[in-house]
């Protein structure tokens, strides 16, 4: 007989977990989460286990019969938790800083449970309407003018590649939608502009559009890793001399390794002359903008064609969650829109359907977790929470200037600093003191810092140096974080050193 209830033990039992069941289970892991989030400062911030010894201790097989919710939630405790390397850890300041924020979690949890697919208005008008809703205050929160529309993907990197599918798109009567590139006499090779400091996704859309990666053509930047407008004029000019088809460049608020801001009021300038489409990588810099005196940011950025900002970066929501604004949504539609039968709609053009600007046909309820997070801090407790962490980013930066055997290793205008080791007794090695042996005992010390399970940094290379990277973005990062990251540098770096020699 059917069962509208799940009985955990009983394999002949249909219908998903019982109601009541859920609603016992389901307290339990908010109260899990509750304590954890209090308390997430008790864990090793970065998981220390070796490749494949989670693997090793989970069955190799599927389950056959039905298991206890207890132990399923007992396994994730004992098994996977140690696996785990902790972004949501105040000591976390690697990468870029990200927060699963309270409200960010709760409108997650929600969306999982509603579990309705954003692909057209109809499949749920809520989760369209409310996307367009919170994309719209996100919009006047970092002061883009209203002719953006916005659509949520799952990170920048479809974001960026949407982006430059539809200026690839707007080579109409090159029809490449249509034609496809391959063996076409017809068609002149299409290359893109960026700094050399460019995130990886570009290169990656560069590959997915059949540009290739010498499609991108990387420009210098200055002393502060800003792209170099000069430059960027020149390489043009070559390249249409030379038969290249010039179509986009992307410029960045925000780089992946530095923060540098490129200048993008230049650059728009070269862009409306030379009729290219102007691509904005905001992924990290994006949020500063919400900051009245961190506004200069977005500064040009009303003239670009497109512009990336990820709330799942530094406004503290879930991953995933990256808004792409365009001022050319019929542009973006129609490099991506295809509608088979089962998929229309009676509206036509009283709504839009998500759907239609990207990859991805089904998608998640983005938006709710969002707009809870948006109304949860609203403006003023977004702005405090931004400027906290530039503030906690400033001292760093101080801490380090001040220190005779640190070294910053470039501007910090937002909340991420680059530092390096550089002691004055450099040790008896016959390499001592040298760019080589400096990256190797910068890497040590990073790891060394990593090994203590109190702080997580990353790294980067700065004009070929390696710097330690150390990015605050966690709302539960305090001065306190901050200041025992630096006395674990200090304290562990002359260690490192000593053991080196
Ligand atoms: N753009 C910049 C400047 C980044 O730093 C990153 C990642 O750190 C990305 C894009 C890619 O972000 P996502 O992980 O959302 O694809």
């Amino acid at each position: 007989m059917a069962n509208s209830s799940h009985d955990p033990v009983d394999p002949s039992s249909l219908g998903d977990m019982d109601p009541e069941e859920f609603r016992a289970m389901a307290h339990r892991v908010v109260d899990w989460i509750a304590d954890y989030l209090a308390d997430v400062d008790r864990f090793p911030v970065a998981a220390r286990v070796s490749p494949g010894a989670i693997r090793r201790q989970l069955p190799a097989s599927p389950p056959e019969h039905p298991e206890p919710m207890e132990h399923i939630l007992a396994d994730f405790e004992r098994t996977i938790l140690p696996g785990l390397t902790h972004w949501n850890h105040p000591g976390f300041m690697g990468y870029f800083g990200i927060t699963g924020s309270g409200p960010g979690i709760l409108g997650e949890m929600l969306a999982a449970a509603l579990n309705v697919n954003a692909m057209l208005w109809m499949t749920s008008p809520s989760a369209t309407e409310l996307e367009e809703v919170a994309l719209g205050w996100l919009r006047q929160l970092i002061g883009l003018p209203s002719d953006f529309f916005g659509t949520i993907n799952d990170t920048a990197s479809s974001s960026t590649l949407y982006a430059l599918a539809a200026a690839r798109e707007a080579l109409g009567s090159l029809r490449i939608r249509q034609l496809g590139l391959p063996g076409r006499a017809d068609l002149p090779r299409l290359r893109v502009y960026a700094s050399e400091e460019v995130h990886s996704s570009v290169d990656k859309a560069a590959i997915v559009l059949g540009v290739g990666q010498e499609g991108l053509r990387k420009i210098p930047t200055d002393h502060a890793f800003r792209l170099d407008p000069a430059a960027l004029s020149r390489a043009i000019a070559e390249d249409r001399e030379r038969g290249w088809l010039p179509f986009a460049v992307v410029a960045v608020v925000g780089t992946t390794s530095t923060t540098s801001v490129d200048p993008v009021p230049d650059i728009a300038d070269i862009c409306q002359d030379e009729k290219l489409w102007l691509h904005v990588d905001a992924a990290y810099g994006g949020s500063a903008a919400i900051v009245p005196e961190l506004r200069w940011a977005l500064d040009g950025c009303d003239r670009a064609d497109s512009i990336v900002v990820n709330p799942h970066k530094w406004l503290f929501t879930p991953i995933d969650c990256s808004v792409l604004y365009t001022r050319h949504p019929e542009t973006l539609r129609a490099a991506f829109s295809v509608v088979p039968e089962y998929l229309r709609s009676t509206e036509g053009d009283a709504v839009r359907n998500l759907m239609d600007y990207g990859v991805s046909l089904g998608r998640r309820f983005r938006a709710l977790k969002l707009w809870f997070v948006l109304r949860y801090f609203g403006r003023d407790g977004l702005i405090a929470r931004l400027r906290e962490h530039v503030q906690l980013a400033q001292e760093l930066a101080r801490w380090v200037d001040e220190a005779s055997d640190f070294e910053r290793l470039a501007p910090v205008p937002f909340s991420t600093v680059n530092l390096r080791y550089r002691p004055r007794q450099a040790g008896t090695g016959a390499d001592a003191g040298t760019e080589e042996w400096l990256d190797r005992i910068n890497a040590r010390l990073e790891a060394a810092v990593n090994a203590t399970g109190r702080a997580f940094i990353s790294h980067t290379r700065i004009r070929g140096r390696y710097a330690l990277h150390v990015a605050i973005g966690n709302l539960r990062t305090t001065r306190e974080h901050v200041r025992r990251l630096w006395d674990l540098l200090r304290e562990l770096g002359p260690a490192v050193v000593a053991e080196a020699s």
